[in-house]
């Protein structure tokens, strides 16, 4: 079941302690066809409807090479959500689940994230589909689908680094 904010049953909420500012800035904005919570995708899909990324100056000539992946993997401030609960009912049916444990938009830091497909740059606007979030939804960040990106940069050593020759400490 989708919540707007209630409670529901054998759900724990606690009083979270005073944000850390993390000098976090909103670099856009995300137009989907969903203004209610009670229609959005739980999970975007790539045959969903052609959803706008607009980014917004300064950053607009951030999106240099975008078009070069077919699939990037988008980071959204889940605006609407609230962000005290430390044990959760999906199903509404007194089951619950720690927050961790879920992809649901309830947490600490409502981060959502989607890998969505690349349908076009147009400018400032990237339009793509497989998005599960709300009309007006602050974006993040942005960035190439990690499957599809090979590091430009030269190796470092601990990319050669095991478990074997560096445990953990
Ligand atoms: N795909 C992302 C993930 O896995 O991190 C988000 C998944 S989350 C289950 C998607 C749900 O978040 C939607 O079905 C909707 O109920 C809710 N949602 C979407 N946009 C939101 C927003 N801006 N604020 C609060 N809740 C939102």
């Amino acid at each position: 079941m989708v919540r707007e904010n209630e409670i529901r049953e054998n759900e724990v909420q606690i009083t979270p302690p005073e944000p850390t500012d993390a000098g976090l800035t909103f670099i856009g904005r995300i137009s989907t066809p969903w203004t209610s919570r009670m229609e959005t995708p739980r999970q975007g899909r790539h045959d969903g409807p052609l959803c706008r990324i607009e980014i917004y100056e300064p950053w607009v000539p951030a999106l240099k090479g975008v078009e070069n992946f077919e699939r990037l993997e988008i980071l959204y401030w889940l605006h609407q959500s609230r962000r005290d609960l430390v044990l959760q009912s999906p199903a509404s049916n007194g089951k619950i689940h720690g927050t961790f444990s879920l992809r649901s938009p309830v947490r600490p830091n409502p981060i959502g994230t989607s890998i969505v497909k690349l349908e076009g740059v147009d400018g400032h606007v990237l339009l793509v589909r497989g998005l599960d979030c709300l009309d007006g939804t602050p974006l993040i960040d942005l960035k190439p689908d990690r499957t599809l990106f090979k590091p430009i940069a030269p190796p470092q050593p601990g990319d050669f680094q095991t478990d074997e020759n560096l445990p953990c400490a």
